[in-house]
């Protein structure tokens, strides 16, 4: 119930936000004119897609410090093992936050507000599969090029701690900072060929489970 609270009080503060806003963001070139050709449709889209990647990896690096994690980012951090009804369940200066890195480069772009539309229904989609606990195979975020899946991102609440990247995790392989059960996770997956897998079970077990066994000798 919390978080079906905070999602549409969110969202209902955000609806107020974007329509006094309006104005401003059509001088910076958003309009509703004529739909662009597919190709450029997906070609902005996935400049969006890796920009807000981008953006956002550095946002929650920050977010992880002191004083922000304290009083903003602990609270979405509240959740270890979430759902996907948990994808908003955020203190608002971080939904803020969240939606303008999404945002910045269909604004310095001028996008029409068809294909920012579109970016949205994506981006809610990334967020919704990254919490919801299940690896689905038939995601079509998995078209995109480096994306791990929507349980990359599960991970990063367990322990609080790496895989801080929202869904391309090259900047956290650069860095160093995937978590150590994830890479023990996708280790298992891969040798075990399972393409739709619950993830709330106990990592230690899956250690145990590798160990050569001590029966019979
Ligand atoms: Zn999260
Ligand atoms: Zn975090």
């Amino acid at each position: 119930m919390k978080s079906l609270g905070l999602l549409f009080g969110h969202n209902a503060v955000l609806l107020v936000i974007l329509t006094i806003a309006w104005p401003v963001v059509r001088l910076l070139g958003v309009h509703a004119g004529p739909m662009p050709p597919w190709w450029v449709v997906i070609l902005q889209i996935l400049i969006f897609l890796y920009v807000d990647d981008f953006l956002t990896y550095w946002a929650h690096k920050a977010l992880h410090v002191g004083w922000f994690f304290k009083k903003i980012h602990s609270i979405h951090h509240r959740v270890s093992h979430p759902s996907a009804m948990d994808n908003s369940y955020f203190h608002f200066a971080e939904f803020l936050i969240l939606m303008a890195t999404g945002q910045v480069a269909p604004l310095l772009m001028g996008a029409n507000i068809y294909v920012i539309w579109i970016w949205l229904a994506i981006r809610i989609w990334q967020s919704v599969v990254g919490h919801c606990g299940y690896a689905f195979w038939w995601d079509p975020v998995r078209l995109v090029p480096l994306y791990e899946g929507g349980d990359y991102h599960y991970f990063h609440h367990i322990d609080a701690r790496g895989n801080i990247s929202g869904i391309l995790p090259y900047l956290d392989r650069i860095w160093g900072a995937v978590a150590p059960k994830y890479a023990i996770y996708k280790g298992e997956r891969l040798g075990g060929k399972r393409r739709f897998l619950k993830l709330r079970w106990n990592p230690s077990q899956a250690v145990a489970r590798r160990q050569p066994s001590s029966r019979g000798k």
